[in-house]
């Protein structure tokens, strides 16, 4: 039986599995014959399997497989071993790393299955808010991740080569070209992979704690064409480094600057604190909606220009704002939507936890000229908490906090705010479901919700939602 609202999550255990049962034991493993019901928020396939919903990477609604599963108590890892009856919407996979690599999970379905997919999926979870318009989909959804990181590992004899993490894992796998980074950091890495075998740079083992080079990290601007590249490095000393950046510069004239960020800690976050500027001004800058921004190597900056300029607009015309009014701007990075927002309002203040995003922010301001932005560094829920105290109300918030969501403290100072508005923009829908359900519950009311395909070939998406005060304090 298919459940007529597809929430998987509260998939009674008691359902029988639809697959038609093992066929094999090995060790440990079992294959099954499944059928595919649905996708999860991950992009997996679901399969019922005894009393459970397992996902299956690479599989599609409605397709019939042969999986193998493994399983440790209630957990179980699945393994696409083939696909028996095809869904027309599959296609094959244009990167040929595509199987290992896991940093792409949709790239087995043509780019608008993508599309329908992330827009049903934001359906299904918002429902209890309301109607979802169509997603805005990219149009040439390749080539468009604006930041690469690479991490350096040696293969065969020592050479030096670089790649990505092979999903929930610590081993890189070699990775040439990439169709969803612009093509011309791929080009850049190409030569610094190349030059650190010729410069016998060491590359850092995880295990024993030894070596030197650790990642590179590549922004390029997408209309500015301005290009930095970052070694995250284990040590100050850069083994012949004037030489080493004379050359890379000469190769690519086209880098703007070079810095290297210094990481001894064992740890999976790629930058560490301290960094030093090799070449240029240490950070380069980009347009976005009219405006300029300066971007540190530490700021967090949308990958995707494209479909940014897309979610932003969308984001400012859901706030309407008329020019009288004071707007919180709040997980505000480098001030993007704090300065675009600007323009129609009386006052903007942003807050943003990351030092280096705020000083981004405050340059960002006077690069535009913009006057009326004022820019915080802190927690967000303490400063929402301050602001509850000090100020009556504010009339706009926005909001657009990291993949975990909001917090208790911050929902609550909105809601003593008491804001006629609250634009929240989220990069996964499943955190900001559970802060909806906070807002709806304390007067608000979702009014709209448009989902961005901000990341094609992968299963992240965006979603911009509109609430307003509702006046009766109705529960959803
Ligand atoms: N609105 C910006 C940034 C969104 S990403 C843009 O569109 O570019 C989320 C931001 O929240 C990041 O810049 C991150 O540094 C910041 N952040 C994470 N935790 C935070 C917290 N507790 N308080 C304030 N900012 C936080």
């Amino acid at each position: 039986m298919r459940r007529k609202n597809n929430n998987f999550d509260k998939y009674k255990k008691t359902n029988k599995p639809k697959g038609r049962g093992p066929s094999k034991s090995v060790k440990g493993f079992e294959k099954v014959k499944a059928t595919c019901i649905g996708i999860s928020e991950e992009g997996k396939g679901l399969i019922r399997y005894k009393e459970d919903l397992v996902g299956v990477p690479h599989l599609m609604t409605g397709e019939e497989a042969l999986i193998e599963i493994s399983s440790n108590g209630k957990f179980h890892n699945a393994k696409l071993i083939s696909v028996i009856k095809k869904s027309e919407d599959r296609i094959k996979p244009k990167c040929k790393y595509y199987y290992d690599c896991g940093g792409c999970q949709l790239q087995h379905m043509t780019d608008e299955a993508q599309a329908k997919h992330k827009e049903e999926m934001v359906r299904r979870l918002m429902k209890p808010f309301g109607k979802v318009d169509e997603i805005i989909s990219m149009k040439t959804p390749y080539e468009y991740r604006n930041k690469i990181h690479s991490a350096f590992t040696t293969v065969g004899k020592g050479e030096v080569t670089s790649g990505i993490y092979k999903e929930n894992t610590h081993s890189v796998i070699p990775v040439e070209n990439c169709i969803i980074q612009d093509k011309r950091a791929d080009e850049i890495l190409k030569t610094i992979r190349k030059m650190a075998n010729v410069y016998r740079l060491k590359v850092y083992n995880e295990k024993t704690r030894n070596g030197f080079l650790r990642h590179v990290l590549i922004r390029t601007g997408f209309t500015s064409n301005q290009i930095m590249v970052v070694f995250v490095v284990t040590d100050k000393v850069f083994p012949a480094k004037s030489k080493f950046i004379k050359e890379l510069i000469t190769k690519h004239p086209e880098i703007n600057t070079v810095l290297m960020n210094i990481n001894r800690r064992a740890t999976s976050i790629v930058l560490g604190e301290e960094e030093k500027v090799l070449y240029g001004k240490g950070a380069i800058q980009d347009t976005l909606c009219g405006l300029t921004f300066k971007i540190s190597a530490k700021s967090f900056y949308q990958i995707n220009p494209v479909q940014t300029e897309k979610l932003y607009n969308k984001a400012v015309e859901y706030a309407n704002l008329k020019g009288d009014e004071t707007v919180i701007d709040a997980y505000s990075g480098i001030g993007t939507i704090s300065l675009i927002a600007s323009k129609n309002a009386k006052e903007v203040i942003g807050v943003e936890l990351n030092k280096d995003a705020v000083k981004n922010a405050i340059t960002n301001a006077k690069i535009n000229n913009i006057r009326n932005a004022r820019f915080y560094q802190g927690d967000a829920g303490e400063f929402m908490v301050g602001v509850a105290k000090e100020r009556g109300t504010i009339d706009t918030v926005f909001m657009d906090p990291p993949r975990s969501g909001s917090d208790d403290k911050f929902l609550s100072s909105v809601v003593k705010l008491s804001p006629k508005q609250i634009i929240y923009i989220s990069c996964n829908p499943v955190t900001q479901v559970r802060d909806l359900k906070y807002l709806t519950k304390k007067g608000y009311r979702v009014e709209k919700i448009q989902p961005v395909d901000m990341f094609p070939q992968t299963f992240h998406v965006e979603t911009v939602v509109k609430l307003v005060k509702s006046k009766s304090k109705k529960r959803y």
